[in-house]
């Protein structure tokens, strides 16, 4: 059953799961322990192989949502999924049908395309270049350029005025 909100919360974990600390590049999903448990808790078998797809489904979708690569990348990532129907409770219900050690890779991808069709240009990557999240601009306008205004956009902004008071 494939959940497109649910697997939006799941998307944005896996691209915001390598931020900036201290003005280190970390990787949340590095430590085994924790990758496995953020794979059970998303609803995969939290294997190795099932970390691995993840990954570098993560990897690719990270360049494409930072148009440093074209979504045909994604495309082995999907190689062999399909979607079944199934009548359930009078309506037809969608059911994902993948290799078990890519079904979460490939919801991941599946629901990077949902938010782009419903929201394209929404998801992007924070204004601050330092910055390594990413975010869903939900203004009506679309003028979301931060991941936390609290951080990046107070220090974005602090850093224009400084460069305007310096003369820059
Ligand atoms: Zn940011």
């Amino acid at each position: 059953m494939v959940d497109v909100i649910a697997d939006e919360g799941l998307l944005l974990s896996v691209l915001n799961s390598t931020p900036v600390i201290d003005g280190v590049a970390t990787d949340s999903l590095a430590d085994g322990a924790r990758a496995r448990a953020w794979l059970t808790e998303a609803g995969g078998a939290g294997t190795d192989a099932e970390l691995r797809h993840v990954l570098a489904a993560r990897d690719l979708l990270q360049a494409v949502v930072r148009g440093q690569r074209p979504a045909d990348v994604l495309a082995p990532v999907l190689a062999g999924a399909t979607r079944v129907p199934a009548v359930r409770d009078g309506q037809i219900a969608w059911t994902l049908s993948a290799p078990p050690e890519r079904d979460l890779a490939v919801r991941i991808v599946l629901a990077w395309d949902a938010l782009a069709k419903a929201s394209p240009g929404r998801l992007r990557a924070c204004a601050n270049e330092e910055c390594r999240l990413f975010l869903v601009d939900r203004t009506k306008a679309g003028t979301a350029r931060w991941c936390s205004m609290a951080t990046c956009g107070n220090r974005m902004k602090a850093r224009r005025h400084y460069q305007r008071a310096a003369g820059h």
